[in-house]
């Protein structure tokens, strides 16, 4: 994303939130200011410290920028649930799989979930059958194309978190307004917050702290996140996407560790504001209502997912098809689960980078870019 212009200037400290300008980004004088001030403070610290991105975003911005070999060896950086491909389940993949058989429908999709596998086939391989799978940039290409297809039901597959559900939800508003009745939604949105309540409740993964995530946050706003500090006492920093924003984060992160006082902190003061983006939000609460659906990796999580409201159930694909999602089958040896809640590190699963690689994915963390195992495979040789 690229950053708005800001008055902070490079002489701003590197400590603060969100005074970093833009063009100084890749000032190697700030770089080197703020490694040496997380040094010092992980120092003080005196103890491993684990801290999680939650947005597949940041875990690309890390490994692009190399910034795990900047930081102290006794901070892991963790991956988890925030690639909106890889917690989608396998039971939605085969449904969508299934609904490409349909010789009455065109599935619309971003391009990463078309090559998802599913238990048997993927949207990739029913394509090459002869099924009619289209990529496109926004639902709203949807929604034209099933104006120009009367003919056909347009399915778009509504993948992803509090990005790309507002999108989705003005799709519905025009598709309404426009009397576009071929156009569905196919609805697997979900939102963030319940995830890092479950991550925290099982304790597994034994975090110290949240890097939030910027563009879900810009709609959320902070409150969503309050229960980080006061029910498990665990730092949480909002931050932005440049390497700058995720340095100065775990300054941010390391600072609440070390005075024992956990809060919600914005770093991406310069997009994010504490209240989010309440036109977004409404208008998600008018098309979805809240229900407990399944996150790969993580079972089936309370109120963590958005379905269509019964006021748009003209354009609800499950109900307007009979869609059913049943539970997928993993493929053997996958860890996908296991990396998602940042239990293991995707090199620790048998099949990465040999039957597993970003060509040919085994599972669904291997596909989007923006998945753990694909940005470890992609710069495993520069870490
Ligand atoms: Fe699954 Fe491949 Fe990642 Fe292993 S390397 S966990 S098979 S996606």
């Amino acid at each position: 994303m690229a950053l708005p212009d800001t008055p902070a200037t490079s002489s701003s400290s590197p400590s603060g939130p969100d005074r970093l300008n833009p063009r100084a980004r890749i000032d190697p004088d700030l770089i080197r200011r703020l490694t040496a001030e997380i040094r010092d403070a992980s120092a003080a610290i005196g103890r491993p410290i684990r801290l999680m991105e939650v947005c597949g975003t940041h875990t690309m911005a890390i490994f692009r920028a190399g910034l795990r070999s900047l930081i102290p060896e006794n901070i892991r950086l963790l991956s988890g649930p925030g690639c909106p491909v890889c917690v989608t389940p396998m039971g939605y993949v085969d449904a969508a799989v299934e609904l490409s058989r349909r010789s009455d429908v065109i599935v619309t999709t971003f391009g990463d979930m078309v090559r998802v596998p599913g238990t048997e086939s993927s949207l990739e391989r029913e394509r090459g059958r002869g099924a009619d799978v289209r990529i496109v940039y926004s639902p709203l290409d949807a929604l034209r194309m099933a104006q120009e297809r009367p003919d056909r039901k347009v399915v778009f597959l509504g993948v992803g978190f509090e990005t790309t559900a507002p999108a989705a939800a003005i799709t519905l508003f025009e598709a309404r307004r426009l009397g576009v009745e071929n156009f569905l939604l196919f609805s697997a949105h979900k939102v963030v917050p319940p995830a890092l309540r479950a991550l925290l409740a099982s304790e597994a993964a034994a975090l110290d702290g949240f890097i939030l995530p910027g563009h879900v946050s810009v709609v959320l706003g902070a409150a969503p996140y309050e229960f980080i500090p006061k029910e498990y006492r665990r730092a949480a920093v909002i931050t932005g996407f440049e390497p700058l924003d995720i340095l100065q984060a775990v300054l941010m992160l390391l600072r609440q560790v070390a005075q024992g006082q956990p809060r919600v902190e914005i770093q991406y003061s310069r997009v994010v504001r504490p209240e989010g983006n309440l036109a977004a939000r409404r208008a998600m609460a008018e098309c979805f209502a809240p229900c407990d659906t399944e996150w790969r990796g993580l079972g089936v999580l309370p109120h963590s997912g958005l379905k269509v409201r019964e006021e748009f159930e003209e354009h609800d694909a499950v109900r307007a098809l009979g869609v059913n999602v049943l539970e997928g089958r993993e493929p053997a040896g996958c860890r996908c689960g296991e990396v998602l809640r940042g239990l293991i590190e995707p090199e620790e699963c048998p099949l990465f980078a040999t039957r597993c690689t970003t060509a040919a994915p085994v599972g669904a963390c291997m596909v989007s870019s923006e998945g753990a195992c694909a940005a470890h495979f992609n710069f495993r040789m520069s870490q």
